[in-house]
């Protein structure tokens, strides 16, 4: 299925909005299989809204358009769909009366009865957190697909109402594309391109590379209305990539470094600190951002200066003084300082130069030690990264949960 987006709103074309709904629906559409052929933006302007609309009507099957769906003057979205769609507006009552509820009634004003007409013939996405209700509207064998401006409307509407009914349509689409996505860690997107050289020279076998910075993204598609040949060619397809690239393979689909991490931990029934120097809190912040990591994670020091380093974490002047802050054995005594201090079974520690100063000779910016503790001892990697101090850090947590993920994955097949 071919779709394209319309976003409106003149804020858009006045650098005073970030267009995140183009970015959120794109994604989302392409998770889905969708084929996304244009994304345009338009301001809140008749004439202009008229021509985009009918332009993309006559030449994509599906058409999703976001905001301008208001009780405002410029709100003009679903007349205007109305008006080149040949449909009459037409008042729903149910509508109206979600819409007074939401204004409480007595401070609803007059131009909020404007949201609860639509196109003849649509059907009525509810809004949960506003006003303005959208509509999914089908005709010659097209879709319209009408949602709010505001982002946290946008998206509740677009997963809880849209969504079914767009799953409910491609099921019946002999063209639509199922789609896998592979994480792939520790390989550049060229070193990934000679690995797989074959498979992506295959014709049948659909597949891309998406750098993600710190990773990538493999993204195998599969075009078939049979969902269960589409995941039978898909798993067979992941089996041939993950025999070529092993434990290189970290995630599928929507799954994080930190959410797999997070789910062996659970499943080994092992705790986990860290103690962090250079990335001053962002392994942390990885770990923490997967919900119902208190199971597992007990906690964080950032150690930035020396003092902290010693007195929060026992690291011995002697390896300061003589070896330095980036060093092999103050990494390894920051990780068994973290599991020490908070009685975990696995402390995880970075110590590094994340630039743009600070390098010397020996130690240049981008070198980085990460270590692991653990009840058996300690694993401790030298690592030399490229790019500016956020691209340092970014890489430094990922590695570091990298180094986990293999330790943890090892102890489960061991
Ligand atoms: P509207 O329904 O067009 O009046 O939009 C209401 C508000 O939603 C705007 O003022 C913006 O703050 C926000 N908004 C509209 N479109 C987008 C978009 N594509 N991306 C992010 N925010 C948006
Ligand atoms: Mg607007």
């Amino acid at each position: 299925m071919k779709a394209e987006i319309i976003s409106t709103g003149t804020e858009l074309l006045l650098g005073k909005t970030l267009n995140t709904s183009a970015y959120y629906l794109t994604g989302q559409l392409s998770v889905l299989g969708i084929e996304v052929d244009y994304l345009t933006t338009v301001g809140d302007n008749r004439e202009r809204l008229r021509d985009v609309f009918r332009q993309a009507w006559n030449r994509s099957q599906m058409v999703f358009i976001s905001g301008g769906t208001g009780p405002t003057i410029d709100d003009l979205t679903k007349e205007i769909v109305a008006e080149v769609l040949g449909l009459t507006m037409k008042f729903d009552a149910e509508s109206m009366k979600r819409i007074a509820a939401f204004y409480q009634n007595d401070t609803m004003p007059p131009q909020a009865e404007k949201q609860a007409y639509f196109p003849e013939s649509a059907f009525i996405l509810t809004n949960d957190n506003g006003t303005a209700p959208g509509a999914f509207i089908h005709k010659d064998n097209k879709y319209c697909i009408i949602l709010p401006g505001p982002p946290s409307e946008m998206e509740v509407m677009f997963q809880k109402y849209a969504l079914p009914q767009l799953t409910r349509l491609l099921d019946k689409d002999p063209e639509s594309m199922k789609v896998r996505v592979l994480k792939v860690f520790g390989l550049g997107e060229s070193e990934l391109e000679q690995e797989l050289a074959d498979l992506l020279s295959d014709p049948t076998f659909a597949l891309a590379l998406l750098d993600k910075h710190t990773y990538i993204d493999l993204k195998m598609t599969v075009r078939t209305s049979d969902p269960v040949q589409a995941a039978a060619i898909l798993d067979q397809q992941e089996s041939l990539i993950r025999e070529k690239l092993g434990n290189k393979v970290f995630a599928v689909g929507d799954e994080t470094h930190a959410s797999v991490i997070g789910k062996l931990l659970l499943a080994q029934q092992l705790t986990l600190s860290t103690a962090e120097s250079c990335t001053g809190g962002l392994l942390g912040g990885r770990i923490t951002a997967e919900a119902g990591c208190s199971a597992y994670y007990l906690g964080g020091i950032v150690s930035y200066a020396n003092a902290a380093k010693q007195k929060l974490l026992g690291v011995q002047e002697k390896s300061l003084i003589e070896e330095g802050a980036v060093s092999e054995c103050v990494a390894g005594e920051m990780a068994e300082g973290a599991r020490r201090a908070f009685g975990a079974d696995i402390g995880l520690a970075t110590t590094g130069v994340a630039g743009p100063g600070g390098g010397t000779a020996d130690k240049p910016v981008g070198l980085v030690y990460i270590a692991l503790a653990y009840a058996g001892g300690v694993e401790i990697t030298k690592n030399q990264f490229s790019g500016n101090r956020q691209s340092v850090r970014e890489m430094t947590a990922e590695t570091a949960l990298n180094m986990l993920r293999l330790y943890l994955q090892e102890k489960e097949n061991a």
